[in-house]
């Protein structure tokens, strides 16, 4: 599942091309990815007028102002399999190799990626120090004015859907504009989801209002973060620290792979009680999840579960900064011994038993 760096990074790459769009028409060709789609729901869709796009912890936020002047969010839940494909024109080739690197993508083979980039110098502590090159991702590759482009872009999971023939059969929801671009959501397994809300009713949607804080909002430091663990509580819980960071109505938008990396960054180990979690510590934790949360969007997301970006470029988080993740057995870049792996919150969870305590 795509965490919060990959779902930034796919609205990002998304907003260049679908703002300002007009919506034509929509063919929901599966319920189940809709579901409260309904006449009403159509209408209010059909000649509405895309705005900018937003994201609430994992969850991607499209903003539309419907003809009638009504101002809408269409929550797009991307899930395990959940694509989002855009096609400016049917016959549009990429210009910008993302399909290529996508193709790549889909086949990854867990080998790092090319660029030269040093791993990241241990100066704070926290991984983003490095005088990293600028990622071969979004940023190198100028995105094109909407209404001249003749790209195509795609961000999630990385299957032959993102560069093939759409629609295909796990084509769920094709939006089609007026000028014949199209947005396909596409979802082999449909456990994603879009929902169509008023914008003034998204504060209290059953599954945004539980959401805990997002960690990146300005002003967000440790302090916040204490409380979003309830550290002040008079009884503060005994569940494992990754368990709490997994949590979405803790705190929005960290999975298993920035759970994992900040843990490693702030020196805890993931099975650490809440409760015996210190005051430096929580400062160490808050700064190690904003840096490897924004690291990673700046390296255009991670690559695991091959994901893709926007672009359906190859994030290179997970090549070039992850120090745990998904690399068992292999060295702590701190002490040198073996990262192991074990489970915690049922979840394959990476760490150091020598810098982790
Ligand atoms: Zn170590």
């Amino acid at each position: 599942m795509p965490e919060l760096p990959e779902v930034e990074v796919i609205k990002r790459g998304l907003a260049a091309n679908i703002s300002g769009r007009r919506v034509a028409t929509l063919q929901v060709l599966e319920a189940r990815s809709f579901p409260n789609y309904d006449d009403a729901v159509c209408e209010q869709l059909e000649n509405s007028l895309v705005g900018g796009l937003g994201r609430r912890g994992k969850v991607l936020l499209i903003e539309l102002s419907s003809q009638s002047g009504q101002q809408l969010v269409l929550m797009v839940h991307l899930r395990m399999t959940g694509q989002l494909v855009f096609r400016n024109q049917e016959s549009g080739a990429a210009t910008c190799l993302p399909f290529a690197n996508a193709t790549a993508a889909a086949e990854v083979s867990g080998v790092p990626g090319t660029a030269p980039c040093p791993p990241p110098a241990e100066v704070s502590g926290v991984p983003g120090t490095a005088p990293c090159p600028p990622p071969a991702g979004v940023a190198a590759c100028p995105s094109p004015p909407a209404d001249t482009s003749s790209e195509n872009f795609s961000g999630g999971f990385p299957s032959a859907s993102l560069i093939g023939t759409l629609p295909d059969k796990s084509t769920r929801v094709i939006i089609n504009f007026t000028d014949s671009a199209r947005l396909y959501f596409n979802d082999q397994r449909k456990f994603g989801y879009l929902k169509l809300l008023a914008a003034d009713q998204l504060a209290n949607d059953a599954f945004l209002s539980q959401m805990g804080p997002e960690p990146l909002d300005e002003g967000f430091d440790w302090r916040c973060l204490s409380q979003c663990l309830r550290l002040k509580a008079t009884r503060p819980s005994a569940r494992a620290v990754k368990a709490a960071l997994l949590d979405q109505s803790l705190i929005a938008g960290i999975g298993n792979i920035y759970a994992d990396e900040s843990l490693f960054w702030a020196r805890i180990d993931p099975r650490r009680p809440l409760a015996s979690l210190t005051v430096p510590e929580v400062k160490r934790l808050c700064a190690a999840i904003q840096e490897s949360l924004q690291q990673s969007i700046a390296d255009g997301g991670s690559t695991a579960r091959n994901y893709v970006d926007a672009l359906g470029l190859r994030g290179e988080f997970l090549d070039l900064h992850a120090a745990v993740y998904g690399r068992a057995d292999q060295p702590c870049p701190r002490c040198g011994r073996p990262i192991a792996k074990i489970r915690v919150a049922g979840r394959g969870t990476h760490y150091c038993p020598r810098c982790q305590k």
